[in-house]
């Protein structure tokens, strides 16, 4: 299901993608995915798109770094910063396999990220609309969020992958 919720400003400052663009967009969050799952890692990606480019890619790294701030989206937050030269990422669309946790939804609050894009949602921990919404909560930034976008795609890795790991113990 798709929902978005758009204000006037960021309306007005919001790049236009196609649905191409939107699909190629997600499908290389799913490429960072699909390296984290190769490195024993929860399959969850991210990229950072500026002026219709990719300048940050980002995946779950959780248990090979042990951190527990190892999410794809503060990944890709992080490189975005360093490659931009500025912590303020407004002019910068992210595009994330699952909804995003509490700590993401805050990174990308305070990243000032334009436009968030987010493929399954996460009943559990999803902090879109799906356990909470943080996005709703007074900040002095607004995020667009367009949600459902490659959802099957993006959420049949992830169950799998819990799937054998069930199956394991
Ligand atoms: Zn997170």
């Amino acid at each position: 299901m798709m929902k978005s919720r758009i204000s006037d400003m960021d309306e007005r400052n919001s790049q236009a993608y196609t649905e191409d663009q939107l699909s190629f967009f997600m499908e290389e969050a799913l490429a960072q995915a699909r390296l984290a799952e190769l490195d024993g890692e929860v399959p969850i990606g991210a990229v950072i798109v500026q002026h219709g480019q990719i300048i940050a890619r980002g995946k779950n790294s959780r248990e090979e770094s042990q951190d527990a701030t190892g999410h794809a989206e503060i990944d890709a937050i992080r490189q975005a910063c360093h490659q931009t030269g500025s912590w303020r990422l407004n002019d910068c669309d992210l595009f994330v396999t699952l909804e995003p946790c509490l700590m993401c939804a805050g990174a990308i609050i305070q990243a000032r990220i334009r436009h968030l894009y987010f493929g399954a949602s996460d009943p559990k921990s999803g902090m879109a609309g799906s356990a909470g919404d943080a996005f709703a909560l007074p900040a002095n930034h607004t995020v667009r969020i367009t949600g459902g976008l490659l959802a099957g795609p993006c959420g049949d890795p992830l169950r799998s992958f819990f799937e054998r790991k069930r199956n394991k113990i």
